[in-house]
């Protein structure tokens, strides 16, 4: 339904918005106004009415009961807010506007209309006061004075609200405000309260020195870290003070340029602070300018001695052994690489000494790795004490160690500190009551004669190591370049042997043994020779190496094994008395596991009696890892009835323990002792005490390498009891064998003339 707009409802509205009253609850005053209208003008009806978009709502009513207002369409305050006038109609059924009204043609049946515009500002008519009646009715004098009047309070009554709202919205902004002001500066004083417990914790504090006043100020801080009471007034000179006179001058210049130049720096700075403690302290310095010159510079001063010397920590840590806390691995090459670096500047020389000690293992593994850690710190203590500072020990993981002599006046001095080193080494150690010998054995190079680069030097001084090992062990070798093409010749050489053991050019000789009693012969010792297709038959010093070869030597033994027992059932076979037959077995046929299944299986595929076999082994197998598998395969070979016959007896450990602790038949008596015999009382004397300790354990001797029979008489007149030798016979293949045997003559063999008996091969 329409009805008329005034032209400035837009405002109109807004300003009624902007009252916020329509929601609010009606106040008793306006309700008190509509009552006294009604009396004073003596009508049913009077109300105060706002109007909005579409209704006209009762602010108050007196009269009109519970309704809150009506639809704008049929609301008589619609034509009130119209005008600034007041609307008076004295019968509403004559006036056009109002004739057709339903509360004109139906209840209440309003005549009589006396409307007056309600506005807080001139001509923005927010709602308006309207008083009815049901007669048609003249106004009285004094009406529209006593209108204006209630217009009045009422408008009056609006501005309270206003002003109220007002109030309460400024109340609310203030509380509002006052909550942010609270929050900010509780806010604030948790950052204060922060800073200065982070500048308590980091030890940091705030610095700041204004250049035209030349004056310093300091945060509580700063006071803090120079271990003074906060409050005085601090002077360039007194900040100085706490630091050493290089410090000091190390900053002031560095200062003084910044000054100059606006960049800003940041340095650590050794301290002494108030009471003494020697600190590490970073300073920074910022620049503030005009543009053109420095006004103030500031920055943080910070204590950091403690993180420093966690870093270090750490860092020690990371690049150290955690046993013997000598540099690592890592560190090495760090080292290796600067001592490299400087020597090519400087053309002077560098040391490597690459250090392994001998017999590491075997003491790890016998006394337990106590024992182990305790005889590594020990030769790190001795390696550490032998060199400069300037020079580096470190360990590079399990028993090896590296020296790196960062300065040698010569060449021959890395040789010369190598020797040292040895001798240092080998000096007995004792640990909880037994000695250990921490004997090492050194490859050594030196840059640039050997190589260039940290990684051809490493390499090389390891080719000298390994030489060192093989060369008996407790020596120190110089790389030779020479080495390079033997250990390629090594690696050649295990591949040429694989394609031999395949082609079957690998064959055991057999060396007779001989009775010293009565020059019988009671057995023979199987040794590998190999049949090159160019350069004839081979022994073991062209080819022995590859008995060190693990995977090798198992191949050559298992080989072997089928070799000998096939020989021994063809002799068998042919009624040979061959006596017995003795294999050498290397450590790792013994590591394999079943050693004494495979041997006896050999046997048993032969039909040999187990009494036909020995089993030759050196006291080297003993040690290591696995001694209990060895003591347990040589013990089910000796139960079986196989002999086991102790090699090389003399130059190894001649140990009473191994003697008593495995089941040891026989000792040979290495031929480096029986060779200078008659020149040497010491290996004579040897000999003798071999001998001696055989028989009073009731084990038997073998002389090896018995080449004269000088050797043999002395031997004999000293008790032993079989002696094996180019006197008698060299090695020689299995077909001769059973014409050895039967052409032997036992009495020529114990009172012939000097000279072999037979030459073979
Ligand atoms: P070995 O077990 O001590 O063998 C004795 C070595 O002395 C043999 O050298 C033998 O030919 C040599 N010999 C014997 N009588 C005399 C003599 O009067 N004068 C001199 N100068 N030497 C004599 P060979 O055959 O060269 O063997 C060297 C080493 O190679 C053996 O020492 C043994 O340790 C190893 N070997 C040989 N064959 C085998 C094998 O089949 N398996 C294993 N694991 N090792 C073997
Ligand atoms: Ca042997
Ligand atoms: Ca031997």
């Amino acid at each position: 339904m329409d009805f008329p707009l005034p032209d400035n409802e837009a405002e109109r509205l807004a300003e009624l918005h902007a009252l916020d009253i329509l929601r609010s609850a009606s106040a008793e005053a306006l309700d008190g106004v509509c009552v006294l209208a009604r009396q004073m003008f003596d009508v049913p009806y009077a109300c105060i009415g706002l109007v909005n978009e579409d209704r006209h709502i009762f602010k108050a009513n007196s009269g009109w009961g519970d309704t809150d207002g009506t639809s704008r369409a049929h609301s008589f305050g619609t034509w009130t807010i119209l005008s600034s006038e007041t609307l008076f109609i004295p019968d509403t059924r004559t006036d056009p506007r109002f004739a057709s009204n339903i509360y004109v043609t139906g209840p209440p049946h309003i005549r009589f209309y006396l409307g007056s515009p309600l506005a807080l500002r001139p001509g923005v008519n927010i709602g308006s006061l309207c008083i009815f009646g049901c007669e048609p009715r003249e106004l009285r004098p004094g009406d529209l004075a006593l209108l204006s009047h209630l217009t009045r309070i009422i408008i009056d009554q609006f501005r309270l609200h206003q002003a109220n709202q007002r109030a309460k919205r400024e109340l609310e902004h203030r509380r509002a405000s006052q909550c942010l002001l609270e929050t900010q500066s509780r806010e604030l004083w948790r950052r204060q309260t922060l800073l200065a417990q982070t500048e308590r914790m980091a030890r940091v504090g705030g610095w700041e020195y204004d250049v035209a006043s030349a004056r310093l100020s300091w945060s509580d801080g700063v006071f803090r870290i120079y271990g003074l009471t906060p409050g005085l007034e601090p002077t360039t000179a007194l900040a100085q003070s706490y630091f050493p006179s290089e410090a000091r001058q190390h900053f002031q210049k560095r200062f003084e340029a910044a000054l100059r130049t606006a960049e800003p720096f940041e340095l650590e700075l050794p301290f002494i602070n108030a009471q003494g403690h020697h600190r590490l302290i970073r300073k920074t310095c910022e620049l503030e300018t005009d543009g053109a010159r420095v006004l103030r510079a500031f920055g943080i001063l910070q204590d950091i001695t403690e993180q420093k010397e966690a870093e270090q920590r750490m860092w020690h840590m990371a690049n150290h052994d955690a046993l013997t806390d000598l540099p690592n691995r890592g560190l090495m090459r760090e080292k290796l690489d600067l001592a490299v670096r400087r020597a090519r500047r400087a053309s002077h020389n560098v040391g490597v000494l690459l250090v392994d000690l001998d017999h590491f293992k075997d003491v790890n593994d016998t006394l337990g790795h106590d024992a182990g850690d305790a005889l590594l710190v020990e030769a790190a203590r001795r390696l550490s004490g032998c060199v400069d500072d300037a020079d580096t020990v470190a360990r590079l993981g399990g028993d090896e160690f590296i020296v790196l002599l960062s300065r040698l006046t010569s060449p021959a001095e890395g040789m010369a500190v190598a020797q040292q080193l040895l001798a240092v080494l080998a000096q007995p150690f004792s640990y909880r009551r037994s000695t250990l010998s921490c004997q090492g054995s050194i490859g050594v190079t030196v840059a640039p004669i050997h190589g260039s680069d940290p990684l051809t030097l490493l390499k090389n001084a390891d080719i000298a190591l390994y030489r060192a090992k093989s060369a008996g062990r407790g020596v120190a070798v110089e790389y030779d370049p020479r080495m390079q093409q033997a250990t390629e010749s090594r690696i050649q050489l295990a591949a040429r042997i694989r394609l031999a053991l395949r082609h079957g050019e690998l064959v055991p000789y057999y060396q007779p043994k001989v009775s010293l009693t009565n020059g019988e012969i009671v057995g023979f010792e199987a040794l590998m020779r190999w049949h090159h297709p160019r350069r004839g038959v081979l022994g073991p010093q062209d080819f022995g190496e590859v008995f060190d070869d693990p995977q090798l030597s198992i191949e050559i033994g298992e080989q072997l094994l089928g070799q000998a027992t096939r020989d021994m059932a063809r002799w068998a076979a042919m009624n040979c008395p061959f006596g017995h037959v003795a294999i050498n077995v290397s450590s790792a046929e013994f590591s394999r596991g079943h050693l004494a299944e495979r041997v006896l299986a050999a046997l048993a595929a032969a039909r040999l009696a187990p009494e036909l076999m020995v089993v030759e082994v050196t006291e080297s197998v003993f040690l290591g890892r696995s001694m209990e598998t060895v003591r347990q395969s040589l013990q089910a070979l000796s139960h079986a009835g196989v002999k086991i016959s102790l090699d090389d007896f003399g130059t190894g450990y001649a140990s009473l323990t191994h003697l008593k602790q495995f089941p040891v038949d026989r000792i040979k008596i290495d031929r480096s002792f029986v060779q200078d015999l008659e020149h040497d009382a010491d290996d004579a004397a040897i000999v003798r005490a071999v001998i001696h300790l055989g028989r009073s354990l009731g084990i038997e001797t073998v002389a090896e390498g018995v080449e004269t029979r000088a050797q043999a008489a002395y031997l004999r007149a000293n008790g032993c009891d079989f002696a094996q030798g180019f006197l008698y016979a060299r090695a020689l293949p299995a077909s001769r064998v059973p014409a050895l045997m039967e052409g032997w003559c036992a009495a020529d063999a114990v009172h012939g003339s000097d000279g072999p008996l037979v030459v073979a091969v």
